[in-house]
């Protein structure tokens, strides 16, 4: 029944404190936050199967407990459009991650469905010293990294304060049908604060989380990267 506790147990048993793609995806289906669809794959044959079952396009990262960092490590290829692109697309991961760090463990390879570009946001969560388990929202890209704009809540998160979280962003605008961009979901967003607000207060051995990006569709979203540090 309860994944998440037996996810953090295991990790916990084997001294490592950076949760894998696959657990912490595992981690917010069970909390109700929507993933890429994905499955782990161990060799070429594997992958090529599993992406005609998810269907294409596709993307191919590596699943290893020694990258954090996956693109940086050639773990990451984009846009796959057949079976046979997966499979080379396999090898290739497979090459960089060994070239980028020679004694990677390798746990396979994740086959995930590739989800539709749009406005990409950023959830987080952090434990502070002081105030406990933190919730943080903001607008994937510049927004995020150059200009500081985002917000954050001590937890328990109630709807409201998800809610305002998300409005009272500068780059709010950008999430409510700016010019080009189409206008999110706020409610599918404030709901996925709420699910890592229940998720960090219900697991408090989780010292950090990030889901970045997710993508912002004007009916629902859908995490494509998470990752989960534990204490
Ligand atoms: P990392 O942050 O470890 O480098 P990510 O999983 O975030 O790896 O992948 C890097 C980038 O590739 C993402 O920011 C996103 O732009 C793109 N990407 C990754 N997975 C998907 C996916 N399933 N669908 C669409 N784009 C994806
Ligand atoms: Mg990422």
């Amino acid at each position: 029944m309860n994944q998440t506790a037996k996810i953090i147990n295991q990790a916990k048993k084997e001294g490592r404190k950076a949760l894998l793609e696959t657990e912490a995806k595992t981690i917010c289906t069970e909390y109700g936050i929507p993933v890429t669809k994905f499955n782990l794959a161990k060799n070429e044959k594997e992958a090529s199967t599993q992406a005609d079952q998810i269907g294409y396009p596709i993307v191919l990262k590596i699943v290893s407990p020694d990258i954090i960092h996956k693109t940086e490590a050639g773990g990451v290829m984009v846009n796959l459009k057949n079976a046979a692109d997966v499979a080379s697309g396999y090898k290739k991961i497979i090459e960089n991650v060994t070239k980028y760090k020679m004694d990677a463990k390798i746990v396979g390879i994740l086959v995930q469905e590739m989800a539709p570009q749009s406005t990409e946001v950023i959830v987080g969560a952090i434990k502070d010293p002081q105030f406990g388990q933190t919730v943080m929202f903001g607008v994937g890209g510049i927004f995020v990294e150059l200009l500081k704009d985002v917000n954050f809540r001590v937890a328990p998160l109630a709807a409201e304060d998800a809610k305002e979280m998300i409005t009272q962003l500068k780059a709010f605008p950008l999430l409510n049908g700016y010019r080009n961009s189409p206008p999110a979901d706020i409610e599918a967003l404030a709901s996925i604060l709420c699910s890592v607000s229940r998720l960090v207060m219900d697991n408090p051995e989780i010292k950090e989380l990030d889901l970045n990006p997710i993508m912002a569709y004007p009916k629902g979203a859908k995490t494509v990267d998470a990752r989960i540090i534990l204490e």
